[in-house]
């Protein structure tokens, strides 16, 4: 939405060469197109095929709390996480929604007081995912509200803290910055995936939302899981989605179930790769590519700095590497204010500090999008001069 190119301001074309036909290269979302080549070369095990007489029902299984939970999808998330290690998944309730942006919501109606006459407010420490405040006020509830920076939270009423780890946008390893009993967490771990940082321990917080979106690429399955240990919480959030839109896509939850279980299936018991082309391998190595070259061009260019990373033992693939995340926290150095316009003369669209509650300075740049764009783009920056 709204994201052609503004004005040609002659920029791009004095630094096109190459390959660099200087077309706008749009690289504000996070779409995960990255992973397409993936599964194309997988071929027919991922394809489902549903009947039209199969799955018309609303339920999935009525003895279930969240009963439009797909028992296949339920069991290739509990599968999937014992191969890779990143969560603790018994013990708690699995929610399904439509993504992990329904599941969001969810949690905030089924934490928000019922006798208050307060909003609930809600954090996170800048910089912090630019959907957060828009997708807490777009209906100006009175249960919840937007409260900005954790860093900067100091009132002494019921709130929810989102700890995002790894942080979009800027790839940090992230715990609570405010502490206060009458807090409740919220763990997105959307990026807690052995291609984007190190496993370094399974995560067991008592909230915790996952996205097929960014751990295989399925971005347009809308799926994604909340592991819940409370059961009451659960419950409150099957009920927020069953108000909201009846329950969740069976199909999707197949289609999710079939190429989560997939990714299962192409590791050991003991995690090692079955095949040569294992996702996460893939993912891996394709996104330690990227960072190579996306750190060639920042200091071939001068003009921008990335943030550093620290290096850790992933307990999944047993190799000890620095976080490659997602996206790129591009700042621009010198005397650049809006950092996003700078380069937005270059005709790459980004996503500017402001969104995410901090400076202009900074941009927002997915890593995710196929080659031809990436390879393109970093060819473009390292050309970017003053
Ligand atoms: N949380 C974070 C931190 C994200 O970056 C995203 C996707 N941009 C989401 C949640 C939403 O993901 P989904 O596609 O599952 O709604």
């Amino acid at each position: 939405a709204g994201m052609t190119s503004s004005s040609s301001t002659g920029a791009a074309e004095a630094v096109a060469g190459g390959g660099d036909d200087g077309s706008v290269i749009n690289l504000d979302h996070g779409d995960p197109t990255m992973y397409e080549r993936f599964w194309q070369q997988m071929g027919d095990k991922t394809t489902v095929v549903i009947p039209g007489w199969q799955y018309i029902s609303y339920f999935s299984d009525v003895r279930n709390l969240c009963w439009f939970l797909e028992p296949e999808f339920a069991n290739a998330v509990v599968n999937l996480h014992k191969v890779v290690g990143n969560a603790i998944s018994v013990d708690h309730h699995i929610v399904v929604g439509t993504g992990s942006t329904q599941l969001f919501q969810a949690v905030l109606y089924a934490l928000s007081p019922a006798d208050t006459s307060e909003p609930m407010s809600v954090v996170s420490a800048a910089p912090y995912y630019s959907s957060y405040p828009l997708q807490t006020d777009y209906l100006k509830s009175g249960l919840y509200k937007w409260a900005g920076d954790a860093y900067k939270f100091s009132k002494d009423t019921p709130y929810v803290e989102l700890v995002t780890s790894p942080n979009n946008p800027d790839g940090s390893t992230r715990q609570a910055v405010v502490n206060q009993s009458e807090g409740i967490l919220l763990h997105d771990l959307a990026y807690y995936w052995p291609q984007y940082t190190p496993i370094s321990f399974p995560a067991d917080q008592d909230i915790m939302l996952f996205t097929v979106s960014k751990s295989t690429g399925h971005a347009g399955t809308r799926i994604g899981w909340a592991l819940i240990r409370d059961r009451e919480i659960a419950k409150k959030m099957t009920k927020f989605i069953e108000i909201n839109t009846i329950g969740v896509s069976k199909d999707s939850q197949l289609r999710a179930a079939k190429v989560l279980q997939a990714v299962s299936d192409s590791y050991d018991r003991d995690g090692n790769p079955k095949e040569s082309k294992a996702f996460f391998q893939y993912g891996y190595n394709l996104m330690a590519e990227r960072w190579r070259n996306l750190r060639a061009a920042v200091n071939m260019s001068g003009l921008f700095s990335l943030p550093d990373f620290p290096v850790e033992v992933c307990t999944f693939s047993r190799r000890a590497f620095a976080p490659q995340p997602a996206f790129a926290w591009l700042k621009c150095e010198g005397e650049i204010e809006d950092c996003e316009s700078f380069i937005r003369k270059h005709k790459i669209l980004t996503r500017g500090g402001k969104h995410f509650g901090v400076s202009p300075k900074y941009v927002r740049i997915s890593m995710l999008d196929r080659d031809e764009k990436f390879n393109l783009f970093t060819e473009r920056l390292s050309k970017i001069h003053n």
